[in-house]
């Protein structure tokens, strides 16, 4: 079972968005094959792969049919079905285990789990009706967040009430099923600390990353956190705790707020590579992408070492409004890194592609990755 897998073999990603895309660009860099199943015809991970399987996730005949053919199955997103990662299990070697995925995609059980092993999150209480959320809000008070409690990524499924009144418009929005409600945290700042832990437990990790989002959705991700070096070290052990209690293989994102006192509150984890380490591609000695690779094939990890400060900048698809973005304009700096998806319908809101830059210090990088995302809408 702990035999590595080794350059040569294929490997398998269920998911075909960019986090596999770039997660099948390292694997092939590194020798492997990869063969990739989605729902989509020509999906960002699909293009690149060795082969695209085009499968709903929840044919489990086909989902055995792709685990038999590789000898280790991943993923990009955890919302995979439970009984489709048990049936690629009965196949072939399937990392993270299923498990991670039956804690992380469901919030209430995910905070559960935090709070079971002495992590801090915001006061929540999981609503089943419009009468349990009535009830809920008199506990947790306002401002409060309604989220889904299954299926929840950027925002989406997401709704604040500052008021009695706002339960039933939040209610609708969540889609009126499973939910958690959860109080509003004022946080100071949002960190996110990405781990990787092998088979034989050892675990690396990237330090703390800060995050600015926007409408919900991450716009920024800027490496190392300003924040001071304490409050980076207390996330980087409550994210090695939550990976080994996890018993995680692979790569594990756990998202942090940080309030005004230097209280660290989990909000989120993602047992998966996360858009706040893409500069790890840039930046680092090994990306989160190959750090995933090495980890479910059972390989030592590369360094983590940040090699010189670095921001990422998202590019949503509201930058195709007035047409294609000019490249070129962004190119013109020369730390500029450009990323794209491969997807070619560019829909407001939608994960396009990111910048990453490079600087003598953060506030360098932030002000070259922000003037070039700019000149990409900017009329010549
Ligand atoms: P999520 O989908 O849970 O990752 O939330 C997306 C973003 O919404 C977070 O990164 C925060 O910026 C914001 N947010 C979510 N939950 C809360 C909360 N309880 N308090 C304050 N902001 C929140």
């Amino acid at each position: 079972m702990n035999t590595p897998i080794l350059p040569g073999s294929a490997i398998g990603i269920l998911g075909g968005g960019q986090l596999g895309r770039m997660l099948a660009l390292a694997a092939r860099t590194m020798g492997y094959r990869v063969h990739n199943l989605s729902p989509d015809r020509d999906s960002p991970a699909g293009q690149v792969s060795d082969l695209e399987v085009i499968a709903p996730y929840y044919n489990l005949d086909q989902i055995r049919f792709f685990a038999a053919g590789v000898r280790v199955v991943t993923f990009e997103f955890e919302n995979v079905p439970s009984d489709s990662a048990e049936a690629a299990a009965e196949q072939t070697i399937v990392r993270p285990k299923h498990s991670v995925l039956h804690t992380t995609q469901h919030r209430a059980r995910e905070k559960e789990f935090l709070r079971s092993i002495g992590v801090e999150v915001a006061r929540f209480l999981h609503v089943r009706t419009f009468d349990e959320l009535s009830s809920a809000l008199g506990e947790i008070g306002f401002p409060a967040v309604l989220k889904t409690a299954t299926a929840g990524y950027d925002g989406k499924g997401q709704y604040r009430l500052d008021r009695e009144d706002d339960a039933p418009a939040a209610w609708g929005a969540v889609g009126k099923k499973d939910a958690v409600l959860e109080s509003f945290v004022e946080f100071e700042k949002e960190i996110s600390v990405l781990g990787a832990r092998g088979v034989d437990g050892s675990f690396v990790h990237y330090g703390a990353i800060e995050n600015i989002h926007v409408n919900h959705v991450l716009d920024i991700s800027i490496a190392p956190a300003r924040i001071p070096a304490a409050t980076a070290q207390r996330a980087v052990e409550l994210t090695r705790k939550i990976l080994e209690e996890l018993d995680v293989v692979g790569v594990l994102c756990v998202e942090i707020f940080v309030t005004p006192a230097g209280e660290l509150i989990v909000n989120e984890l993602a047992p998966r590579p996360h858009n706040s380490a893409h500069l790890t591609i840039d930046a680092c000695a090994t990306s989160q992408f190959e750090q995933q690779l090495r980890a479910v094939c059972g390989l030592p990890f590369g360094s983590t070492e940040l090699l010189k400060p670095a921001v990422m900048v998202n590019l949503l698809g509201d930058l195709w409004n007035d047409g294609e973005p000019d490249w070129a304009a962004a190119l013109r700096w020369f730390e500029v890194n450009l990323h794209l998806y491969g997807k070619d319908e560019a829909s407001p809101g939608r994960k396009m592609g990111h910048l990453t830059v490079l600087g003598a210090t953060v506030e360098e990088a932030l002000e070259t990755a922000l003037t070039a995302r700019a000149a990409l809408s900017r009329t010549l």
